[in-house]
């Protein structure tokens, strides 16, 4: 058995893993893809200490480091569920079974998609999900965000400080968001709201969006947008299926609920990153959660003797 194993390969792993690694414990990842959601990030430029960089650069550098520990790297499986004897065990889709001490769970998180033609085809070339890494990308410009939930609200907000123009597309007849968001929101001279929108279509001219289509459902007419970026907001879904059932408290959202320290509620079990109820979802935030994570699981283990 491992002293400590992390599922999830992406920040918040790979900073679990290292921080875990460097007390000298046996530590190993279990991961379906290493780098997580950053190897679909094309320029990232709020890591901090480093001006610019790109996903699949910084995925690369994060495995480097990982390995430089010796930590075992098992990438192609995906565990199914988890439960605790003496020790933590995961079992993973392909039958086997991981045993380990103590289990440091940074499985991520994923955007709701629109399913609309286009938006697969630019995605990172103007359909964006995260208004804190892309919104610079389109100053001086005029986009759209679909969903008038409050994070649609906050980053039409948030983008009408930067853009030139900010178009809210909901599909409701009225909005979700919280009452003092959709005041802001209104009382900017840049942000226009529209209801009762079905997003249909993203358009691009071969190599970037140019804009998108709509349905007015109170007409049934098919409308146009002239933007240069579309910020889908229609939810992020943690990546935490697999622990419904178990003895792991999740809110009624999915995530992962943590305490300061990262523990959830199976003692022995910790968690970080986009999985769990952090407020905030970003690299940086989330690679500090995996090194709490493993501090937390390192004092579980020298206070807990091994079964
Ligand atoms: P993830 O990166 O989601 O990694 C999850 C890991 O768990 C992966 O290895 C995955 O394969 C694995 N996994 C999932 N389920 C299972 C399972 N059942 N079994 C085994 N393994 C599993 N943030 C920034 O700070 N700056 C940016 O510029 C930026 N741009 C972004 C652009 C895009 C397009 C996207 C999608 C996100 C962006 N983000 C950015 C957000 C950032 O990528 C995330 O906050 C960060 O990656 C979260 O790290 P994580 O380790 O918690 O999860």
């Amino acid at each position: 058995p491992y002293d400590v194993l992390v599922v999830g390969g992406g920040p918040a792993g790979a900073a679990a893993a290292i921080y875990a690694a460097r007390k000298g414990i046996r530590t190993a990842i279990v991961a379906e893809r290493f780098g997580g959601q950053v190897m679909d990030t094309v320029g990232i430029e709020n890591f901090i200490s480093v001006p610019y960089t790109e996903g699949p650069k910084l995925a690369a550098s994060l495995e480097q480091h990982v390995k430089q520990y010796g930590v075992e790297v098992i990438t192609e499986q995906r565990a199914a569920a988890i439960s605790k004897d003496g020790y933590v065990n995961v079992d993973l889709a392909s039958g086997a079974t991981l045993k380990s001490r103590a289990v440091i769970l940074a499985t991520g998180a994923r955007w709701r998609d629109l399913n609309v033609p286009g938006e697969l085809e630019y995605r990172t070339k103007g359909v964006a999900y995260c208004p804190h890494c892309d919104g610079p990308f389109f100053k001086g410009k005029r986009v759209a965000v679909i969903g008038g939930g409050n994070s649609g609200i906050e980053a039409a907000i948030d983008l009408a400080g930067i853009v030139e123009h900010v178009t809210v597309v909901e599909f409701a007849d009225t909005l979700r968001a919280d009452e003092v968001l959709q005041k802001k929101a209104r009382s900017m001279g840049n942000i226009d709201i529209i209801m009762s929108a079905r997003t249909t279509e993203v358009i691009g001219d071969g190599s970037k969006v140019v804009g998108m289509d709509y349905e007015d459902r109170t007409t049934g007419e098919i409308k146009h947008l002239a933007v240069a970026g579309i910020f889908v907001q229609i939810g992020l879904v943690p990546n935490t299926e697999f622990l419904k059932g178990s003895e792991i408290a999740l809110t009624r959202f999915g995530e992962i609920e943590i305490d300061t320290k990262g523990a959830t509620s199976l003692p022995g079990v910790y968690a970080a990153g986009d999985a769990t109820t952090v407020p905030f979802k970003q690299i940086i935030i989330s690679m500090g959660a995996g090194a709490t994570a493993a501090l937390g699981a390192f004092d579980y283990l020298i206070r807990t003797p091994a079964p």
